[in-house]
């Protein structure tokens, strides 16, 4: 069995303790590698190494740095395949969506912020006759990093890139569920010419390794995307120790569609906002509230589309989604359908497991399923379900419409359809989400601000925003 290393001090160890864990195929049910359990002592290992690298790194010549960051990107874009089907097997996820999405992104996010470090500037201020003030934006030291399953190699690269370019050492722990393409990173970090210590990639469990990061006094700073509940800990740990502190939490995300839409790209497109990725995207839309005049036909055209999507083997062109990520995914996502029946809604499609043959005759597919006859306020629609499940439900007025956006505790991203600029002006204005999307969705410039509002996290990645997390600004107040 193919057993995973960690990176530690430039070098491919096993966890110190010789424990693994199995690392399973969702297409197929099988466990298919093993995965370092580690603990504190390769955490204490890590950040060790990263603390001793830090000086060198840190005040190493942007250029430098920048250059090292680039051969990483270059060596993503050489291996794009080998990591898209490492991604797939690993996920669940269609070969096509690693190829064209994850492992492109991967590969875009070091590439952009490997550019972007050099054009980062900080400020100045004439405050007066012989007074200037000026600004210093330094690296911190040790930046944690911890990210979830569903878009592994992506938002694994999405902490790291920055926390790097803005020159931190860097000790990073993807999910235990999809650990794979991290691996394979970190052969790629060896070749690109990392020094020693700079970027480590430990593996393991989050109560365990990820509980070692952020509990580490020598880890100023974390960044952590996962769970809203994994997030709260997390706070709880980090904030009496004052680290800086990143969180990209969960989502419950609105789709509210109005009369006056496009219809044929708003349902194109909700098909995509509701199913990529089998529903596992932080941002997919899963309670679409539609306008009443165009209530049944949107939705009879929804169900009829989604009845016939294929869910199937994972690296096949064909299919349109594959497996869920888990097996335990999987039971709590189907609990979810039954929780929505106990509350009294009508399954439209799906709602059940697809059954395969042969050797994907084990793995977890779902059906994706839509749900109608829910209100706002049961626990189907205040709950993220975070898979191939979305509710349906009708609305009247601009008012109603905002207020069933807002009546979750999330607020992550939204997206809204109509032809009215005034009133996606307004929509737009008053949603309580971190992102908002006007006739399109998942459409991306790295440059924006990313993150949610309310139970969806605190803070933002992306652009100028990531580079300033990753540095202290330091005021410099000087009489002349
Ligand atoms: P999770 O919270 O279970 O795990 C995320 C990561 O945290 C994993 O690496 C895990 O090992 C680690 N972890 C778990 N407990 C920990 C602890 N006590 N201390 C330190 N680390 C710990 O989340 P998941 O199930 O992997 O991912 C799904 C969740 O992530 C969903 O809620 C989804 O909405 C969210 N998500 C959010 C965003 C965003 O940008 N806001 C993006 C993707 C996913």
């Amino acid at each position: 069995m193919f057993q995973l290393k960690n990176y530690i001090n430039g070098e491919l160890v096993p966890p110190a303790s010789i424990q693994y864990i199995d690392n399973f195929e969702p297409a197929t049910g099988k466990i298919y590698a093993q995965i370092p359990r580690s603990d504190k002592a390769d955490i204490d290992k890590a950040v060790a190494s990263a603390k001793a690298a830090f000086p060198a790194w840190s005040k190493m010549r942007t250029e430098e740095r920048s250059a090292i960051i680039m051969k990483l990107s270059d060596l993503i874009e050489e291996n794009l395949d080998r990591l898209a089907e490492a991604e797939s097997r690993d996920n669940g996820k269609p070969l096509w969506l690693a190829k064209s999405v994850d492992i492109p992104r991967a590969r875009d996010n070091f590439g952009f912020f490997g550019t972007a470090i050099k054009h980062f500037a900080s400020e100045s201020h004439r405050t007066g006759e012989g007074l200037i003030n000026f600004t210093t934006r330094t690296p911190i030291g040790v930046a944690g990093c911890v990210s979830p399953w569903n878009l592994p190699l992506y938002l694994f690269s999405w902490k790291v890139a920055p926390a790097l370019a803005a020159g931190n050492t860097v000790v990073a722990k993807p999910s235990e569920v999809t650990p794979m393409t991290a691996y394979l990173l970190s052969e790629l970090c060896i070749e690109a010419g990392f020094p020693k210590g700079v970027f480590n990639i430990v593996h393991g469990l989050g109560a365990e390794a990820g509980n070692a990061i952020v509990e580490h006094p020598d880890v100023p700073i974390i960044s952590f995307t996962g769970g809203t509940s994994t997030g709260a800990h997390i706070a709880r740990t980090a904030a009496p120790m004052f680290k800086k502190l990143s969180l990209e939490l969960g989502g419950k995300n609105p789709n509210i569609i109005f009369d006056d839409c496009d219809f044929d790209k708003a349902l194109k497109t909700t098909l995509n906002s509701s199913f990529a990725n089998q529903g596992q995207i932080c941002l997919c839309g899963s309670r679409i509230y539609i306008q009443r005049g165009i209530y049944e036909k949107f939705r009879d055209a929804f169900v009829d589309k989604v009845s016939k999507f294929k869910v199937g083997n994972p690296m096949a062109d064909d299919s349109r989604m594959g497996a869920i990520v888990s097996e335990q995914h999987f039971e709590k996502v189907k609990s979810y359908i039954a929780l929505a029946k106990e509350e009294g809604g009508t399954i439209l499609t799906g709602g059940e497991a697809v059954q395969l043959d042969g050797e994907f005759a084990e793995g977890w597919y779902l059906r994706p399923t839509i749900i109608e006859g829910l209100d706002e306020n049961c626990r189907t629609n205040q709950e993220e379900i975070f898979g191939p499940v979305v509710t349906i439900q009708p609305f009247d007025t601009e008012e109603e419409a905002l207020a069933l956006a807002n009546s979750t505790g999330y607020g992550l991203a939204s997206t809204i359809w109509t032809q009215d600029i005034s009133k996606a002006h307004r929509m737009a204005d008053t949603i309580k989400a971190g992102i908002v999307w006007v006739n399109c969705w998942l459409v991306r410039d790295l440059r924006t601000p990313f993150g949610g509002m309310k139970n969806s996290g605190v803070g933002r990645e992306g652009g100028w925003e990531a580079l300033k997390f990753f540095t202290e600004a330091k005021n410099i107040c000087i009489k002349y």
